[in-house]
């Protein structure tokens, strides 16, 4: 079956996004090998590239689709557990969001969330992640 523009485009975001937060502990913690991230809900120190998800903190809009599905300030290395198992933790997720970022960024997610859409973009955003995981590289 052929992959639709949606989920490739979502590979390539998806591996951007866990080399970035390696990349960014790396730079926190010197002293660790590379290949870590933390999780951006429980604090678990896991392995980028192994049981480790980038999970979403708003999933899922209104219409099925979020304006911020791809926006990579919505998205963070989480564990497999926290993603799936506690569907993203949104509380503490929350909680992260609002120290990273603060109040303002969130408002923008939760606005953008409603009044932007990916549709006819998809293609064009997989390559924009292609492009900037090849550069992270
Ligand atoms: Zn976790």
């Amino acid at each position: 079956m052929a992959k639709t523009a949606k989920k490739t485009a979502w590979e390539w975001c998806s591996k951007y996004i866990r080399l970035r937060d390696a990349i960014e502990y790396q730079e926190k913690h010197p002293d660790v090998p590379f290949g870590y991230v933390q999780c951006c809900t429980c604090n678990h120190i896991i392995e980028y590239n192994r049981n480790c998800d980038a999970g979403h903190y708003i999933s899922k809009g209104s219409g099925g689709g979020s304006g911020v599905y791809f926006d990579e300030r919505n998205i963070h290395a989480q564990c497999k557990s926290c993603n799936g198992f506690h569907q993203g933790r949104q509380v503490v997720y929350h909680q992260f969001m609002l120290e990273k970022y603060g109040q303002k960024v969130v408002d923008e997610l939760e606005f953008l969330d409603k009044n932007q859409s990916y549709h006819g973009k998809i293609v064009g955003i997989g390559l924009m992640y292609k492009q900037m995981l090849e550069e992270l590289k």
